[in-house]
């Protein structure tokens, strides 16, 4: 059976993220957006990845840490063990706490997106700032 899936309606772009974020009351326990296909109720992420990437993913994490989140360019495939990794990792190489607040999404031209420290980044330019007074 073919399914044909369409995005849902109930969405709104986070101008700065990129987010697109689902705003509908069709969600899991965990707050994960759902849809219906059939009988069966699957994890609206999902079924996105595998029709965008067109594989079935082992584990979706959302870059933008967003579980709401519906674009698939924040969407990356990791195995069990690397999303556990993932989901560890509270600071950045230089100590600072990846706080919501802390970190912003930089887009790397090839349609993905990258997890940045502000404050490492402000550092970095001032760096910069200062070298070419
Ligand atoms: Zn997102
Ligand atoms: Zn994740
Ligand atoms: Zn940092």
């Amino acid at each position: 059976m073919k399914v044909i899936f369409i995005l849902p309606r109930e969405t709104k772009l986070d101008p700065e993220t990129k987010c697109l974020l689902y705003i509908g009351r069709n969600t899991n326990g965990r707050g994960y957006p759902c849809v219906r296909i059939g009988s069966k109720t699957l994890l609206l992420h999902r079924v996105i990845f595998e029709k965008v990437f067109g594989k079935i993913p082992e584990q979706v994490h959302h870059i933008c840490r967003n579980k709401k989140c519906l674009n698939a360019a924040h969407y990356q495939n990791t195995t069990d063990q690397e999303h556990k990794q993932l989901h560890l990792r509270t600071h950045c190489t230089n100590g600072h706490e990846l706080t919501f607040d802390n970190v912003y999404l930089h887009e790397n031209g090839v349609g993905g997106v990258a997890r940045v420290c502000r404050t490492c980044k402000r550092d970095y330019e001032r760096k910069v700032r200062r070298k070419y007074r």
